[in-house]
């Protein structure tokens, strides 16, 4: 079922790609040594999407995903994100865009040492969000049930384990509802128990909240939890599946339909980046 818009003016995402990456290259390196990490890949994610792109060490993932995220700019190519042509913004737009659409996960977590947990999601409410101190507690309150996190809340960094730590980075990139969640390894570093519970909630709460996740990893163990798999090698994308193409959910089942849009999920309008001229 593709869902025809979304209600919200006069916006319509139907099956039109959230995200997309036209001819992308990226290449390291100088004069005869310079190898290109990316090779003109092209590629689409629709809203919702649970996306994993897997590979190798060295095939260009993390390259890839700074491209399509705003943080790495392309030597060709272009990157439309809800409509707007990312690397064609300056400096201060592309950064207001990312504040305002996208969330990061990192494999290193990058969390503040002397925040409390609940501190770091607090901190992105209050200053990223402009809620007020009792808005940014309740909303953190709500996050830190969802991430099984509320008994640990008091705790910094250093006394939290490896997946309670990545699970405060991800209610952190998540407490700003971002059109996108952008995960760079962000298993990598846990032990697979550990490891399954926060692709387990990062599929779960991206579900719940209609989230696209653009995630790599080269961990074969998250591919059932994804709706869509991209494969790179030598920095060239070897086979992208669109919609299921066998892979189900955690329950067996493929959870919907390719390139559906759950219609309980609010379309942000697309806001306009570009100074006006
Ligand atoms: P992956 O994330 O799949 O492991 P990367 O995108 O990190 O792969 O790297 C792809 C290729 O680009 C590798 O050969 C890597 O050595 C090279 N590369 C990535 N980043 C840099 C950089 N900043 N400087 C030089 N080479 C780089
Ligand atoms: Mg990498």
């Amino acid at each position: 079922m593709i869902q025809e818009g979304s209600g919200i003016g006069e916006r319509v995402w139907g099956s039109d790609p959230i995200l997309q990456g036209l001819d992308l290259v990226r290449a390291f390196g100088d004069g005869g040594s310079l190898s290109r990490a990316v090779d003109e890949v092209s590629l689409e994610v629709h809203r919702g999407q649970f996306v994993l792109m897997m590979g190798p060490s060295g095939s260009g993932k993390s390259t890839l995903l700074a491209m399509l995220s705003g943080l790495l700019r392309p030597d060709e190519g272009r990157v439309i994100c809800m409509g707007e042509d990312i690397w064609s913004l300056n400096d201060k737009e592309r950064e207001q865009f990312r504040l305002d659409h996208c969330g990061f996960v990192f494999q290193g977590y990058n969390l503040f040492p002397s925040l409390t947990a609940r501190e770091q999601i607090e901190l992105v409410a209050r200053w990223g969000q402009g809620a007020t101190a009792s808005e940014a507690r309740d909303m953190t309150d709500v996050l830190l049930e969802r991430l099984n996190l509320i008994d640990r809340a008091h705790l910094r960094p250093a006394q939290l384990s490896g997946g309670e730590k990545q699970r405060v980075a991800i209610g952190r990139a998540l407490i700003k509802a971002p059109d996108i969640l952008f995960a760079d390894e962000p298993t990598s570093a846990l032990d697979w128990a550990h490891g399954e519970e926060v692709v387990k909630m990062l599929r779960q709460l991206s579900k719940d909240n209609g989230t696209t996740v653009v995630c790599v990893t080269h961990d074969h163990r998250l591919v059932p939890f994804a709706d869509r798999l991209v494969d790179l090698e030598d920095g060239r994308l070897k086979r992208q599946s669109y919609g299921f193409h066998g892979v189900t959910g955690p329950s067996g089942h493929p959870t919907h339909e390719p390139g559906e849009i759950n219609p309980a999920i609010p379309a942000k309008p697309t806001l306009r980046y570009r100074a006006t001229p």
